[in-house]
């Protein structure tokens, strides 16, 4: 097609009314929830950008599939066909399914790390840092400089810093890193993919240690695209073949079947190790369920299995990759400050150079968040010094998070263009009034992951 315009490469086969709750419902309920967007009903939000995760629209194959979903208790047919599936695209021998990805990590670093240790990664996720940090040990982002620049426009801004990688190795010592983990895309860092090169360096490094790698692969099919697009050598291979080159140069993976196994639920830990998959199938048991199903009924299985298909298909992911470009181009072409490139799942709006006049310890990127509510019900949420900055111990203001953003997932095949357009005019609306919104103060917290449930009040003009 020479079309300029990119289409959904589906139709609409099901629909789910949408509310439309006027100004005064969203102010009420703003009121009601303490201006945290958590407290929410999700009948009360427009446009629900809060994340992609789990909130991706399964296909009619999906549903299909559903009802094929084998519930045998040991050795269902919907397991073979979901290690199948896995195993095909991965090429791990091992497959080992999971309610969602922070059950793999669990089990991962249960029988991988021990107290004392150091994990690597180019920026760990918050349930994977959380994870590492319960066992005891250290959790090390290393991704490149570029990749915590928001401005700064880098084809793979999720890229390892392989010299930081071995220095870490070297002032570790090699015992004490049990593993390395690379996120494809890197979620954290701006859902910023990871080069083709850069996996291989890192294997190198790893190899020269004789380390494994494991990749945390949520989103490795957006990634297998931006290599396609954007790595020279890989235009005429398909996604498929890109994500099992990825897959290559990893001894094992942990995977939310939530983002690009396009489904509601569902995750898997793949490896090559033998004796560490009996380990974690050991544990499995223990927390999850028997090593046919983990946590997941039958019928999950086959739509996780069908996604993860799907995901790769080229007509899907080029439409995906856009649809976040678009709204990215849209808004920053308005002189919306935004991390640059766009990302795969996301676009994020700088706040903190929105809203220069809003101190980090009054939350500029909460503050924006707000008025997109509450001027178009859209609902994203804020990545800045509520969810990363800390009290500070003497009473005084909180230490701030590193940078001050809000971020607008975008779930998978749910919204149109036309709703991505709303999105856009509300983001410039806002920001056209950016000198007129005010911080807020927290007025009631909880000791950790305080994002959640805090209240807040809006400070005085
Ligand atoms: C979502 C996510 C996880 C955790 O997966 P859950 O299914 O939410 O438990 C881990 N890593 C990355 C990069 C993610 O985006």
């Amino acid at each position: 097609m020479d079309y300029e315009t990119i289409i959904e490469p589906f139709r609409i086969h099901t629909v789910q009314a949408i509310d439309l709750p006027d100004a005064d419902a969203r102010e009420r309920a703003l009121l009601r929830a303490g201006y945290n967007l958590f407290g929410l009903h999700a009948d009360e939000v427009i446009i629900d950008l809060l994340t992609d995760s789990g909130t991706g629209a399964m296909s009619s194959e999906q549903w299909a599939g559903m009802m094929r979903g084998d519930e045998s208790y040991a050795g269902s047919r919907s397991f073979y066909r979901f290690e199948d599936t896995v195993r095909s695209i991965t090429g791990f021998s091992h497959v080992i399914p999971t309610h969602q990805g922070r059950a793999a990590e669990k089990i991962l670093f249960s029988v991988a790390v021990d107290e004392g240790d150091v994990v690597p990664n180019n920026t760990h996720f918050d349930t994977t840092r959380a994870n590492v940090e319960y066992r005891g040990a250290q959790a090390l982002d290393l991704v490149i400089p570029e990749g915590r620049d928001p401005s700064a426009i880098v084809d793979f801004k999720g890229n390892m810093d392989v010299g930081a990688l071995r220095e870490a190795i070297e002032s570790a010592g090699r015992d004490r890193v049990p593993l390395v983990m690379v996120t494809v895309t890197n979620n954290s860092g701006g859902g910023q993919p990871v080069s083709m090169a850069n996996l291989k360096a890192v294997r190198a490094v790893c190899d020269e240690y004789d380390i494994p790698l494991f990749l945390d692969a949520c989103r490795f099919g957006e990634n297998a695209w931006f290599i396609k697009t954007r790595e020279p050598g890989f235009e005429d291979k398909t996604p498929r073949e890109i994500a099992r080159e990825m897959f290559s140069y990893a001894d094992g993976a942990t995977m939310s079947a939530k983002k690009d196994g396009i489904s509601n639920i569902g995750g898997f830990l793949a490896m090559n190790d033998s004796d560490m998959a009996q380990n974690a199938r050991n544990l499995l048991i223990l927390t999850e369920g028997f090593p046919t199903y983990g946590g997941l009924a039958g019928y999950d299985l086959e739509a996780v299995a069908i996604g993860l298909e799907e995901v790769l298909d080229e007509n899907y992911l080029r439409y995906r990759i856009r649809s976040t470009e678009y709204l990215a181009n849209r808004i920053h072409a308005a002189g919306v400050p935004i991390v640059l490139p766009a990302g795969g799942h996301a676009v994020y709006i700088d706040a903190a150079s929105l809203l220069p006049h809003i101190p980090p310890h009054e939350y500029p990127a909460q503050s924006l968040a707000i008025e997109l509510y509450r001027r178009g019900g859209v609902r994203g949420v804020e990545i800045g010094s509520v969810m990363f900055g800390r009290p500070a111990p003497d009473g005084g203001p909180d230490i701030p998070g590193t940078m001050e953003l809000v971020r607008l997932a975008i779930p998978r095949r749910t919204y149109t263009q036309s709703h991505i357009d709303y999105v856009g005019e509300v983001v410039i609306d806002a920001a056209s009034a950016a000198s007129d919104l005010r911080g807020y103060r927290i007025v009631e917290q909880a000791p950790w992951l305080r994002h959640f449930t805090a209240r807040f009040t809006p400070l005085g003009s």
